[in-house]
């Protein structure tokens, strides 16, 4: 008998480089998705690009850490993400094998613990010093809704998306060789930043001081609250108006965003039924998410695709999906 887990990947809708400054992000599961089946020996994938068993040996690791008597088990991973376009593959793989392992040892955890088990083996894996907001929206999304979470006390609160509104998210196809020293840096940046304000994260800072770095963080923070806002109140110029405020101030102050990205912003902003796009994820390439009326969304993203293709010649990967459920049984 073979048991089968699904993750959902994630994309984030607004608040971005917050989650480490212990800020507010609101990202939602989407309908691409990692399945992983429990059943034979060894561990394989569809897809086994370089060193990619290291993330499931991370989560092994971590949940033994955390007394769980996981057996050696055989894992099958299949995926519909695509891998490094910053649309979490990663939190995927890692949150698929925990539920299988789990499953396996006949343990059970609590969905937070599972998600800072996973985040924790991506940090020790990869060296990549991220956030928790990956892993726990892959484990808390729920259908139609974002999660707006507070990365300080890990409170969440779901905020439903207007059922005619569709995210389309759209990968520039590029991804560039710095955005991982630049995210560290970033880091830096940020943790010097509070230090000279005299507080603990650049989450309890009222003003920028005058810092590039700080005025991001304390802006976008701001307008995650107002999205949530406006998105209950499907004020959709609000909306567009927060999103468009969010890339600029990345590609401005923060400086993450890239030529492909903004490219495909611009291009989004000539394309039927838009209500709103933005660079989502670390930056230095992957993807924009943009919220569309649904009845226009396969349209737009054909002509966005064109636009794009004209700005650049790359041909960029569109997905036209909804906010999807969190991970669990098959
Ligand atoms: P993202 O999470 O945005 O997709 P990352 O660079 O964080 O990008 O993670 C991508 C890496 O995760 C891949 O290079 C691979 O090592 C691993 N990975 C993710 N999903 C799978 C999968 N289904 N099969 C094998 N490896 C995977
Ligand atoms: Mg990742």
């Amino acid at each position: 008998m073979t048991k089968r887990f699904r993750a959902p990947g994630r994309v984030n809708l607004i608040g971005e480089h917050t989650d480490y400054n212990d800020g507010f992000v609101m990202p939602a599961a989407i309908e691409l998705e990692t399945v992983a089946t429990v059943g034979g020996s060894g561990w394989h994938s569809t897809d086994e690009p370089t060193g990619w068993t290291k993330y499931v040996e991370g989560v092994l690791k971590q949940l033994r850490q955390r007394g769980v008597a996981v057996p050696d088990v055989g894992l099958t991973f299949e995926s519909t993400i695509p891998l490094g376009a910053g649309l979490s593959s990663s939190a995927a793989l890692e949150v698929s094998a925990a539920l299988a392992m789990l499953w396996a040892a006949n343990g059970s955890m609590e969905k937070i613990e599972i998600a800072k088990a996973c985040q924790q083996a991506e940090i020790e894996t990869v060296g990549l010093g991220c956030g928790v907001m990956d892993q726990f929206a892959s484990l808390h999304g729920v259908e139609g809704h974002a999660v707006m979470l507070d990365c300080r006390s890990l409170e969440h609160r779901l905020v439903p998306i207007p059922k005619n509104l569709a995210l389309v998210i759209a990968d520039t196809g590029v991804k560039h060789q710095l955005a991982s020293s630049e995210y560290n840096a970033r880091r830096a940046d940020c943790e010097a930043a509070a230090r000279k304000m005299g507080v603990s994260s650049l989450r309890d800072a009222a003003t920028h001081g005058g810092d590039r770095r700080a005025r991001h963080i304390v802006s976008e923070n701001r307008r995650v609250l107002q999205f949530a806002e406006a998105l209950a109140q499907e004020d959709r110029k609000a909306m567009g108006q927060l999103m468009a405020e969010s890339h600029e101030s990345l590609r401005v102050d923060y400086e993450v965003s890239c030529d492909e990205l903004d490219a495909m912003v611009g291009a989004a902003q000539e394309c039927v039924g838009l209500v709103g796009a933005r660079m989502t994820g670390g930056g230095f390439g992957g993807s924009t998410i943009n919220l569309v009326e649904a009845e226009l969304a396969s349209e737009f993203a054909r002509q966005l695709a064109a636009g794009y293709r004209e700005r650049t010649g790359i041909e960029a990967r569109t997905y036209v999906t909804q906010a999807a459920a969190g991970a669990g049984p098959v």
